[in-house]
C-alpha cells in the first residue's frame, strides 16, 4: 500500500481500478540520414496511416457530436494532404538529408506561424491545426500511442495534469475519480470536478505516475486528498464505513429538496448552481437548484477542435433555458484565457496570462465571436428565463461598450425578424478589485452583479490561482476580499440591483452567515453543494 499526499475535490470517496493517461512528448533532434528513399518512404506510409486514422476518429465523432462537430477532422485530412505542405517536407528531406520526423516538426513550426502571423481569424486558428496534424505524424513515425481510450469499466483517471478542455471531454459516465500529479485547488480543472460531482485528487506530486500502472486497484479520497495505491484489507474496510456514513449523510441532504432557502428568523435568499455543460442540468434538478447562476460557457468553445457556429451555441442555450422551465439561467459570455485555452483561437502567448487578454478583453478583440455568441443568448432568450453576464469587467467604458454591442445586436436580430426577448437582463461579473471599488457606477449601468470571488481573491491578493506555491498566501478570508465584497453588494443594493457570489466561495459555509450579514441576495455553487448549502442557511439564525 502506498499513499500519497494531495488536495481533495468534491467531498467523496472513489475505490476502483486506474487507468492511465500518459501524455508523451518527444524532442525533435535534427537526425541526418543516409537513405533519402527510404526516409521518403517512411513518410509516406505514416501519411497513409494518419489519414485513415483520421478517417475512424471523424466516423466516431459523427456519431457523437454530428458531421457538423466533426468536420475539422475533415480538414485535418485536407490539410495532411496539402501540396506546400507535403513539398516542404519531401524537399527537405532530399535536400538536407533530414529525418522525416524532423522534416514535419520543421513544417509543422512554419506552417503554424505562417498561420498565426495571418489576420483572418479563421486562418489563424488553423495555426493550431497545423501543429496538431504534425504531432499526429510525428507520433505514427516514432511509434507513439498517444490516443487514450478509456475502458468500458468505471475507472480513476490518473494523469500528470489536466487542462480544462481535456476534462470537460472525458466520458463522466466512465470516471470514477481522477487524479493528478499536478494541479491547484481553484483552477478551473478543479471547478469542473465539482461541477461534475466527481471526487478528485490533485497536486499528488511529480513522482506518482512513475510508481502506477493501469489496472492497479486505488482509492482516492476527495476530502483528505489522499491517493492511496493497493490499499491493505483495513484501509478498504475504513472506507467502505465511510462510504455508509457519505450515504447517510446524503439521505439527510436530499430529505431538505422542495424546502426553501430561509434562515431560522426568515431571511431567504436564492441558491443557484454553476454549471459548464448542458448535461449538468440533470445535477441541478436533482439537488434542486433554483436556477442556474453561472453557466461557464466557454466550456463550449473548449470541448470542440473549431469555433461553435451561432446555430450549434443557440441549440445548447434553448437546450438549458427549456429545461429550466422558466427557472433563472444566467449565461456568461466566453470567458476564455488564462488556464482556459483553445489552441483553434490562435492567441500568442503571454508572460502573464491571468492579467492578459482574457474574458472580455478578448470579446473585444474577436468581436465576430462575441456577436456570434450574443445573436445565439439573444434568439434562446424566447424560451426560458435567460440573462447575460460578462466577465473580467474592470471599467465603466467596457460596460458602455458591451451595451452598445447588446443593442447592435438586438437590431439586427430585429431587422431580420427575428424573436428575442427585450427584457432579457445584461449583468457583469464582479471580480476585479477595480470593478468592486467602482461598483457604485457601474451599478448605475447593469441589472445585476455576480461576484466572483476566483479571480476577486486572486487579484487582490496578487496571488495567481494556478500557482500551489503562493496558495498558502491566497487567504480566501482575506478582510480585503470580504470588505470589496460587502462594498459590492451594498452598492447594488443602493442603486437597486440584486448582488449575487458565484465564486467557490459561495459554498464555504464558515462564511454563510457573514454573506447573509451583508445581505447576499443569491448564492451559486455546484449542483453538489445546494443541498449543504441549503442545510447551512436553514441552521442559521441572524437574529442572534
Ligand atoms: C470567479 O472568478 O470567481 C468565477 C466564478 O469565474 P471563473 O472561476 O470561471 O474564473
Ligand atoms: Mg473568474
Amino acid at each position: 500500500m502506498t499513499i500519497f499526499e494531495g488536495k481533495g475535490i468534491c467531498e467523496a470517496v472513489a475505490m476502483g481500478k486506474i487507468s492511465v493517461i500518459r501524455k508523451q512528448k518527444k524532442e525533435i533532434e535534427r537526425k541526418i540520414i543516409t537513405d533519402i528513399k527510404k526516409e521518403t518512404e517512411r513518410f509516406e506510409n505514416a501519411k497513409d496511416e494518419v489519414l485513415s486514422e483520421l478517417e475512424m476518429i471523424r466516423e466516431k465523432a459523427v456519431g457523437k457530436v454530428g458531421e457538423e462537430g466533426a468536420a475539422i477532422f475533415e480538414i485535418h485530412k485536407m490539410m495532411i494532404d496539402d501540396e506546400d505542405y507535403n513539398d516542404f517536407i519531401l524537399n527537405m528531406i532530399k535536400d538536407e538529408k533530414v529525418s522525416a520526423e524532423y522534416a514535419v516538426f520543421s513544417a509543422s513550426e512554419k506552417f503554424s506561424e505562417l498561420f498565426s502571423s495571418m489576420e483572418n481569424g479563421y486562418m489563424k486558428s488553423r495555426s493550431a491545426d497545423i501543429k496538431e496534424i504534425s504531432q499526429r505524424f510525428i507520433n505514427h513515425l516514432s511509434g507513439i500511442d498517444d490516443n487514450y481510450e478509456i475502458s468500458e469499466e468505471k475507472v480513476i483517471i490518473c494523469a500528470d495534469d489536466l487542462s480544462p478542455g481535456e476534462t470537460i471531454l472525458l466520458d463522466k459516465e466512465k470516471i470514477l475519480s481522477f487524479v493528478t500529479a499536478k494541479g491547484s485547488l481553484n483552477s478551473h480543472t478543479a471547478i469542473l470536478a465539482k461541477s461534475m460531482n466527481i471526487p478528485a485528487v490533485v497536486n499528488v506530486g511529480d513522482g506518482f505516475l512513475s510508481l502506477i500502472k493501469d489496472g492497479d486497484f486505488a482509492i482516492a479520497d476527495g476530502f483528505s486528498g489522499k491517493f492511496i495505491l493497493n490499499p491493505d484489507e483495513e484501509t478498504i474496510s475504513y472506507y467502505n464505513k465511510k462510504s455508509e456514513e457519505y450515504k447517510e449523510r446524503e439521505t439527510i441532504l436530499l430529505s431538505l429538496k422542495g424546502k426553501e432557502n430561509k434562515t431560522i428568523d426568515g431571511r431567504k435568499i436564492k441558491v443557484f448552481a454553476n454549471i459548464g455543460d448542458e448535461e449538468s442540468i440533470t445535477a441541478v434538478k436533482e439537488n434542486d437548484a433554483d436556477g442556474i447562476g453561472l453557466f461557464r460557457s466557454e466550456f463550449i468553445f473548449l470541448r470542440r477542435d473549431d469555433f461553435p457556429t451561432e446555430e450549434e451555441q443557440f441549440s445548447v442555450y434553448k437546450k438549458v433555458a427549456e429545461e429550466m422551465s422558466g427557472g433563472k439561467v444566467i449565461i456568461r459570455t466566453l470567458d476564455i484565457g488564462a488556464d482556459k485555452q483553445a489552441d483553434y483561437f490562435g492567441l500568442p502567448e503571454e508572460e502573464n496570462p491571468a492579467l492578459g487578454l482574457r474574458g472580455i478583453r478578448l470579446c473585444f478583440s474577436r468581436k465576430d465571436i462575441f456577436k456570434t455568441q450574443l445573436r445565439a443568448l439573444y434568439r434562446a432568450s424566447v424560451y426560458g428565463d435567460i440573462n447575460i453576464m460578462f466577465p473580467m469587467i474592470t471599467s465603466e467604458k467596457e460596460v458602455d461598450e458591451i451595451l452598445s454591442l447588446c443593442k447592435e445586436v438586438r437590431k439586427e436580430l430585429e431587422k431580420e425578424g427575428i424573436l428575442f426577448d427585450e427584457k432579457t437582463e445584461l449583468g457583469i461579473m464582479i471580480e476585479t478589485p477595480a470593478a468592486a471599488i467602482i461598483s457604485d457606477d457601474l451599478a448605475k449601468k447593469v441589472s445585476f452583479f455576480s461576484i466572483g470571488t476566483n479571480d476577486l481573491i486572486q487579484y487582490t491578493l496578487a496571488c495567481d490561482r494556478q500557482n500551489l506555491s503562493v496558495e498558502k498566501f491566497c487567504d480566501t478570508h482575506h478582510k480585503a476580499v470580504l470588505k470589496l465584497i460587502e462594498t459590492t453588494i451594498e452598492n447594488a443594493h443602493k442603486n437597486g440591483i440584486w448582488a449575487g457570489i458565484c465564486g467557490e466561495l459561495a459554498a464555504d459555509i464558515s462564511l454563510t452567515e457573514t454573506f447573509l450579514e451583508m445581505g447576499v441576495d443569491e448564492l451559486s455553487v455546484s449542483p453538489s453543494y445546494v443541498l449543504k448549502l441549503r442545510q447551512k442557511i436553514r441552521e442559521t439564525d441572524l437574529s442572534k
